[in-house]
């Protein structure tokens, strides 16, 4: 079997190395191998790449080495513009909390079934990958408790204020705790985006790749 050098020395536990390697996906792009140890460290993290350079990954595997189980809180908040978005992060989270299946993640986004997200959202939930307004929507109603979110990321964050969310993303950020790292995923660095990392983000480790590389 071909080992996977990449990925290995990045920290990540074999059984995902494993799931990896059964994908297709052998080597780390460029945008992952420089965030992945700046996650795994801790710390916050601004990452900007084009689409299609491996960002999703770049996220999902360092919270995936740090959710803990054993806590039956929500930990990871993954905030993302569209439904669409947040149904193929949660796809590709799947794959590997079917290897790692004490770790449970949900999908939280508009246009679905309220009770039904509420009735689930009472179990253990590990992970919750959701669009703005729905997440507000649960916020307000008290039928998410995000009291022990110490991981959160704003994926596609130049498209999520492009459409508008931006008191909406201020009205999340605020709500969460403050003792979490904040982690930043953006094609683009538009000022928006900009103004999101100043005001909300401790000390956050710039990290742009510029050829579109994979
Ligand atoms: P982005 O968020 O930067 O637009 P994605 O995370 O959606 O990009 O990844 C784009 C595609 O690249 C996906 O199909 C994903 O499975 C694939 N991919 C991610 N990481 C790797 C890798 N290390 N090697 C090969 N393909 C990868
Ligand atoms: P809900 O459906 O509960 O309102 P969200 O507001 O989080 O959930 O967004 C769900 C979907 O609606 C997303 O796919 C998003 O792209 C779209 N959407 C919401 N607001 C806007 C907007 N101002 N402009 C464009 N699309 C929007
Ligand atoms: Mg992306």
């Amino acid at each position: 079997m071909i080992n996977l050098p990449g990925f290995k020395t990045l920290g990540i536990q074999p059984i995902i190395q494993k799931r990896l390697q059964s994908n297709g996906i052998s080597e780390p792009t460029p945008i992952q191998n420089e965030t992945i140890p700046v996650l795994l460290e801790g710390k916050d993290v601004i990452a900007q790449a084009q689409t299609g350079t491996g960002k999703t990954l770049a996220f999902l595997l360092p919270i995936l080495e740090k959710v803990d189980p054993n806590q039956p809180n929500v930990q990871a908040l993954i905030v993302t513009p569209t439904r669409e978005l947040a149904l193929q992060i949660t796809a590709e989270l799947k794959n590997f909390t079917e290897v790692l299946n004490n770790i449970h993640a949900l999908a939280v986004y508009g246009g679905q079934d309220v009770v039904q997200q509420m009735k689930k959202l009472k179990g253990a939930i590990h992970i919750v990958i959701s669009t703005p307004g729905r997440l507000l929507d649960h916020m307000r109603r008290e039928t998410i408790d995000l009291s022990e979110v110490s991981m959160l990321v704003l994926d596609e964050a130049d498209q999520m204020l492009h459409l508008g969310f931006l008191p909406e993303v201020k009205e999340i950020i605020t709500a969460l705790p403050l003792n979490r790292q904040t982690m930043l995923f953006s094609a683009t660095m538009t000022k928006q985006v900009r103004s999101i990392a100043n005001q909300y983000m401790k000390k956050p480790v710039d990290i742009r790749i510029k050829n579109k590389q994979i």
